[in-house]
């Protein structure tokens, strides 16, 4: 469903609310990573450069002790903001109150505003993050127009994206919630075929939603990383020491009978006598040794998973093929995000924190076509769940 864009709103002389995702890494005031702030920059330009006041909202990390909100304020980001957009910005150190209100009505058209991280009002009865229906109200009462581009929060119901968006006639999606749906939406609702699907990670657990959701849309599933030994044992090979979910083996049965050829599983292994990148290693096909480890796909089995991404028109991936923290275990994650890379005529989107930080470890973030900045909230989509922070905005 299509959904109200910030360009559709007329933001000239308005008071703009726009929740963005700046929960950035942060340690001793520095920022890790400023990807997020650098990708809420096209909707923050919007407004401004038409003439609105950017009063912008987010939360950053965990606040459980008054200990956090030093290590958690947002004043660094502001920082960074000021630098990106090369113009002041102004920084309020409280999330409601006098000063606040002031700061806003103080503002100019064109005038940026950062107020404090949301959460802080997570220490009195986690407001924010359950969503306490006065705050996400009054929060409303400070602006004229709210826009949410926090992706990476839309799998929460919080005050700062539900809460305020339940208070307002309209709330409209950012550039980057509208290029996240778009991408997303599309692979899962109206893939170009064929539509191959590359699922890892550690836990078949974490993934079942994402494998039955996709087994109807995908023409093929490439299963990779830990949870391919839980089909292994489903499939009555051996898996010596390697990670396998015993109460999901009967569930792996199912999902192959119901997958049948769909679902491409690596032939071979490169397995490890401990969970250590100098341990002995070697390649072995089929049955895992007893005494072994799988932490990485094998060679044959990365040429299998080209083949079947060769044609691809369109790709999904969340979860690395291995432990690919470890260097001896990185080659199968590498050469499959290479090959996705290689893709011509492709839209390859990549979902997941883990796969996302693979893919940029890896140097092969620049070639897929679509990132998402969200782990949790991406994985949620791919599930076909509806997110609570997107199903707020309006349709129109
Ligand atoms: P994402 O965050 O992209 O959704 P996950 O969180 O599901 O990915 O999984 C990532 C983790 O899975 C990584 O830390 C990786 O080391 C681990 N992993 C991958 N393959 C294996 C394996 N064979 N054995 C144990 N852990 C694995
Ligand atoms: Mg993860």
């Amino acid at each position: 469903m299509a959904k109200l864009i910030v360009s559709d709103l007329d933001v000239t002389d308005k008071k703009v609310l726009i929740r963005v995702d700046f929960n950035v890494p942060i340690k001793d005031g520095v920022i890790g990573d400023d990807n997020r702030i650098v990708a809420a920059l096209p909707t923050i330009n919007y407004v401004i450069d038409n003439g609105g006041k950017a009063i912008l909202l987010s939360h950053l990390g965990r606040i459980k002790t008054e200990e956090d909100k030093a290590k958690l304020s947002l004043r660094p980001v502001a920082e960074r903001l000021s630098e990106l957009l090369k113009k002041p910005v102004t920084f309020v150190p409280a999330t409601r109150g006098k000063e606040l209100e002031d700061a806003i009505n103080n503002m100019k058209d064109g005038d940026v505003l950062v107020m404090e991280n949301t959460r802080f009002e997570d220490l009195d009865g986690k407001k924010e993050s359950k969503n306490d229906p006065e705050l996400g109200k009054y929060w409303a009462s400070l602006g004229d127009l709210y826009v949410n581009d926090a992706f990476g929060t839309a799998h929460r119901a919080h005050a700062s994206n539900v809460g305020i968006s339940s208070n307002m006639p309209q709330a409209a999606a950012g550039f980057l919630m509208e290029k996240e749906i778009k991408f997303l939406g599309d692979a899962v609702e109206n893939p170009r075929h064929p539509f191959v699907a590359i699922l890892g990670g550690a836990k078949v657990s974490d993934k079942i939603g994402v494998i039955s959701n996709l087994l109807n849309k995908a023409d093929k599933i490439i299963v990779g990383g830990g949870m391919t030994y839980t089909f292994y044992a489903a499939k009555g090979l051996t898996v010596g020491k390697s990670l396998v979910e015993t109460d999901k083996i009967d569930l792996a049965k199912q999902i192959m009978a119901e997958a049948g050829d769909k679902l491409v599983l690596p032939v071979d292994n490169v397995v490890a006598t401990e969970f250590a990148n100098d341990a002995p290693h070697k390649v072995v096909e089929g049955n895992i040794p007893d005494g072994y480890m799988a932490l990485d796909i094998g060679p044959k089995a990365i040429e299998d998973f080209k083949k079947v991404l060769a044609d691809a028109k369109t790709v999904v991936w969340n979860g690395p093929m291995g432990v690919f923290e470890m260097p001896n275990y990185a080659k199968g994650t590498l050469e499959i995000g290479k090959a996705l890379g290689e893709l011509k005529d492709a839209t390859t989107i990549i979902g997941g924190g883990d796969s996302t930080a693979a893919a940029k470890q890896l140097g092969i973030a620049p070639q897929i076509t679509h990132i998402s900045t969200g782990g949790g909230a991406s994985l949620e989509y791919l599930e076909g769940k509806e997110l609570p922070g997107i199903a707020a905005i309006t349709n129109k």
